[in-house]
């Protein structure tokens, strides 16, 4: 069985709404190595610790889940997958910003 939600947090963008600096190539397993580093174009702390637990947090919360839907079988249509997109500002908030199903392309 597939898990009923997959996380795919990834990138790092300044939390300054006036700045653009964001790096997509950062993986999530290496956040730790930006926690309160400083924006190269403006100096805004990056990834602070409010964020930084923030993404553990959901992660713990995603296997939490899956472990849940494993437990109890909830019937889920094979094609389909929920996709959620997810915003940070520094305040350790972790908001959806939009929540959609979608389908999936199968290989076969
Ligand atoms: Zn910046």
């Amino acid at each position: 069985m597939r898990d009923a939600l997959t996380v795919d947090i990834k990138g790092i963008k300044c939390d300054n709404a006036s700045c653009d600096y964001n790096d997509e190539s950062v993986k999530v397993e290496d956040y730790y190595t930006w926690l309160n580093k400083p924006c190269p174009k403006c100096g805004d702390n990056l990834l602070t610790e409010a964020d930084y637990k923030g993404v553990q947090a959901l992660i713990a919360f995603t296997s939490k889940l899956n472990g849940y839907v494993m437990k109890n079988m909830i019937p889920l249509n094979q094609e389909e997958r929920v996709a959620a997109t997810l915003g940070m500002n520094g305040s350790g908030e972790v908001e959806f910003k939009s929540i959609e199903i979608v389908k999936e392309e199968t290989p076969d």
